[in-house]
């Protein structure tokens, strides 16, 4: 996966092992509705947080039992010809590949920008209280994957989930739950990870200095992106950017207009229709002679020849230029 990292790990005599390492997978954790069900009381909030991280911690260890139930002889270029870094024989358990925290499995969430918003509003990002409140989220799951990692032998990473459908599906169903909520439910998607609003307009560094606080917690994968116009006649103003976020963060995504429209031959972006893109020249949104490219979230799709689900592509026609 893109957005997985694997932290350092070193093997029983101290070597560093990075190739040939995996992770197990990940649940992820509806923190928009923990902060909705809490009511803005935080002693409420901790309380049920901490509940929920307990059902979390026992999907992971559930999907663990599980993916140790593999045989050498059911993916044998994984366990058996190396690409797992080592060569099992058919009968030896796999788990040798897995246990000692070389493999990591994860513990993700979604939403920070709600959950401070149930709290503090829609335009907290700039108050010092609510961010370190967000902080404290982020530090009490942290602490708690390094509990279970020490308990269990398997490394518990904290993953900024890329949602790519999560953004629509669990703001789906915190509509059922709890109705239109302002500046949460209202959107039909939420936020990813510790992302800045996307219908907001900070600069790229306003937006990297709010966001650089918090992968540290989430050292199983993460991503900031900033959002930009057509920049051929200022490639300067991107180094700019780039060379600011080079000592900030560790994973840049660059998102510019590419779209391209084979009927009249328009380069730039396409305008968000109520099903899909569209040319805004001449209003072409056929996908056999449409290229648009849009960063899903880590990964650039084709929504003209893929759509996305319907959370993910309100989210990407809120996003506001961040230049
Ligand atoms: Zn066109």
């Amino acid at each position: 996966m893109c957005r997985s990292f694997l932290q350092g790990w070193k093997d029983e005599n101290g070597i560093e092992v990075n190739a040939g390492r995996m992770n197990l997978g990940v649940v992820t954790l509806n923190l928009p509705r923990v902060a909705m069900e809490s009511k803005g009381d935080k002693d409420t909030f901790w309380q049920i947080l901490m509940e929920r991280l307990d059902i979390v911690k026992d999907g992971l260890i559930y999907r663990i039992n599980r993916t140790k139930e593999a045989k050498p002889q059911n993916a044998p270029i994984l366990y058996k010809h190396g690409a797992f870094g080592e060569r099992l024989k058919n009968g030896e358990p796999v788990d040798n590949l897995f246990k000692n925290r070389r493999a990591t499995i994860s513990l993700g969430y979604i939403g920070l920008y709600e959950v401070a918003t149930v709290f503090y509003g829609g335009d907290w990002e700039q108050n010092p209280e609510a961010k370190a409140f967000t902080l404290e989220i982020l530090k009490l799951m942290k602490a708690n994957a390094e509990k279970w990692s020490n308990e269990y032998g398997y490394h518990f990473s904290i993953y900024s989930t890329p949602s790519e459908s999560l953004t629509d599906r669990f703001c789906r169903m915190d509509t059922e739950k709890f109705g239109i909520v302002e500046n949460i439910t209202d959107k039909e998607y939420y936020t990813n990870s510790y992302h800045y609003d996307v219908r907001k307009n900070p600069t790229p560094f306003e937006k990297l200095d709010f966001e650089k606080d918090y992968p540290k917690y989430a050292s199983g994968g993460f991503i900031h992106y900033c959002e930009y116009p057509n920049m051929r006649q200022n490639p300067v103003a991107l180094e700019t950017v780039w060379d600011y976020a080079y000592d900030r963060v560790g994973y840049l995504g660059t998102n510019t207009p590419i779209d391209h429209c084979y009927e009249c031959g328009h380069d730039g972006d396409f305008e968000p229709t109520e099903k899909g893109f569209k040319c805004p020249e001449c209003g072409n949104d056929d996908p056999k002679s449409c290229d648009v490219v849009k960063r899903t979230c880590g990964y650039l799709g084709n929504p003209q020849a893929r759509p996305m689900v319907k959370g993910r592509h309100k989210e990407i026609s809120a996003r506001v230029k961040h230049l």
